[in-house]
């Protein structure tokens, strides 16, 4: 175990790649570069609010001292760190967005654990860097709470994800137009620290091949494929990661769907090269079963990043990258073949997710097909509680003699009362299930663990991150302490107590449904 202030950090990506190495904050365009540094603007007074225990232990990170938590709040850089914000592009909503880069992300290092491990240690809300544009560089409570207790609580689901270290306040206000109507607000500044083998995305890829920077585009591929992809090599390497990537891209996007996950802003810029889900502003889990919810008030107009559409808008940005390594490739149609394996690589991921959520052996003929999107179809247009509707499922007895019968039975799913007629489909389709599942060839006690194992107890409501951090900004931790504990155990019971569907007073309130990109 070393203290964040002792420990001799790694530099490897500094070091690799050509930086702007001036310090200079001002906004401004880095042709050539990689990452600019960017040092940690001081804060009045940090205070920790959080840290994760079981992350801190498993890269040998000692608790906490003074001089740490100076760390967390940007206000100590020690000799071997190299404090840096990397420089990426994007297509935001579907728009080629040019260069934007770490605005308020700052890496300090990289930490290597006793095993050999390397994670980058990231603050993310401490002070402008040269990619700032007109922002401050700063993040509210807040949204570092979400990001915080949101990044553990995918990581606890099973979930590819960065994680999150540790939470400080830092004693200063920020300034935020929530609502995005000029009614702009003082609200109490954080910064995260958040960690990931890498932070690498689809846009810092994009990025140099937009501006026909070859040479740093090919060191970027080989190092990126050399460190975190190891076991390829060979000739064909690259597109033999460009596959690797769709694969991991596909298998997050299935992970989303299991869990009823809308990230909100899949902008390439926020995608992960590594597969991880990353940057968490305006997400949310679902509460009634809409494929068509997007919980990012900048994203109404179109609905682009609704959770029914996740899966297509990976396969989008995964274009965008295969656009980006054209420039590195004589035969593009080896990377047209891999970008189209996305197609059939979900489908099997998915079917077999979905299999387990159901408790069937598999989705094996076309009737199960048929099952699968009778289920879609019929929760789609009943709109349970998605999380309490697959844990009554789990409980769903053998026999259910009527369509009242069953009504009970799926009652504390339901927001509202269902049409007649969305009855019978709903009683129709569990029919077929019931009798879907007599036919499955695992036993009955192996398809019941499918189930569990699949589908989560506790989610991380908006509305409970919403009172959560009413509670922390009136500076008590009570809720937000529980819900750290929850989110580490999500398949059980043992937190019946967050066991409910969204209240009512949630439904319409702002941060509890949906959400601005204001953070
Ligand atoms: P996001 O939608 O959070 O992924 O952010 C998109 C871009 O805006 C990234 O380049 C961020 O670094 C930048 N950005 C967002 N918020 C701020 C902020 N408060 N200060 C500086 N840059 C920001
Ligand atoms: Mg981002």
């Amino acid at each position: 175990m070393e203290n964040l202030s002792a420990k001799r950090f790694k530099r490897t990506f500094v070091d690799t790649f050509s930086g702007d190495d001036s310090g200079d904050l001002h906004p401004r365009q880095t042709p050539g570069v990689l990452y600019s540094k960017a040092v940690p603007t001081a804060v009045r007074k940090p205070e920790l609010v959080a840290w994760s225990d079981e992350l801190a232990d498993s890269l040998d990170i000692a608790k906490p001292n003074p001089d740490d938590i100076q760390i967390l709040g940007g206000n100590l850089i020690t000799p071997t760190m190299y404090p840096y914000a990397a420089c990426y592009a994007g297509h935001q909503f579907g728009n080629w967005a040019g260069q934007l880069g770490d605005g308020r992300a700052i890496t300090l290092g990289e930490w290597e654990n006793t095993h050999g491990n390397i994670w980058e240690l990231q603050l993310k809300g401490a002070g402008p860097t040269a990619y700032s544009r007109r922002a401050d560089g700063r993040a509210v409570l807040r949204s570092s709470v979400r990001e915080y207790l949101m990044s553990e609580a995918m990581h606890y689901l099973g979930i590819p994800t960065t994680r999150a270290l540790a939470l400080v306040t830092t004693g200063d206000m920020v300034t935020r137009d929530m609502f995005y109507d000029g009614r702009a607000a003082d609200e109490p500044g954080a910064i995260v620290m958040r960690t990931a083998p890498s932070f690498l995305r689809f846009g810092n890829f994009e990025m140099l091949a937009a501006r026909n920077e070859i040479d740093n585009l090919t060191q970027l591929v080989n190092w990126t494929i050399e460190r975190f992809y190891p076991h390829i090599e060979g000739d064909d390497k690259i597109f033999r990661w460009f596959g690797e990537v769709v694969e991991r891209t596909a298998t997050m996007i299935v992970e989303w769907l299991r869990v009823g996950f809308v990230h909100g802003v899949m902008n390439t810029d926020n995608m992960s090269v590594l597969g991880l889900t990353i940057d968490y502003g305006p997400y949310s889990f679902l509460d009634n079963y809409d494929p068509d919810f997007t919980p990012n008030t900048t994203d109404l107009p179109g609905k682009r990043y609704a959770f029914g559409k996740q899966a297509n808008i990976a396969y989008w940005n995964l274009s965008r990258l295969a656009n980006a390594l054209v420039p590195l490739i004589s035969d593009t149609s080896k990377l047209e073949s891999q970008l189209r394996r996305y197609e059939d690589f979900y489908w099997s991921k998915y079917y077999a997710m979905m299999a387990n959520k159901l408790g069937m052996d598999g989705i094996n003929n076309e009737d199960d097909v048929r099952l699968l999107a009778e289920f879609e179809n019929v929760l789609a247009t009943v709109q349970p509680d998605m999380t309490m509707f697959y844990q009554l499922l789990i409980d769903l007895p053998s026999e259910l003699n009527s369509q009242q019968d069953m009504l009970n039975f799926f009652k504390s799913s339901l927001y509202g009362d269902p049409e007649p007629t969305d009855i019978t489909k709903l009683y129709s389709l569990m029919t077929s299930y019931q009798a879907r599942l007599k036919v499955n060839t695992c036993t009955r006690e192996d398809s019941l663990l499918r189930m569990r194992k699949a589908n989560p107890r506790f989610i991380l409501r908006n509305y409970l991150l919403h009172m959560a951090i009413e509670e922390l900004q009136r500076g008590e931790n009570h809720l937000f302490l529980k819900l750290q504990q929850a989110l580490k155990d999500p398949y059980s019971k043992s937190h019946d107590e967050f066991f409910g569907m969204r209240p009512d007073w949630a439904t319409q309130q702002a941060g509890c449904s949906m959400l601005s990109c204001s953070s």
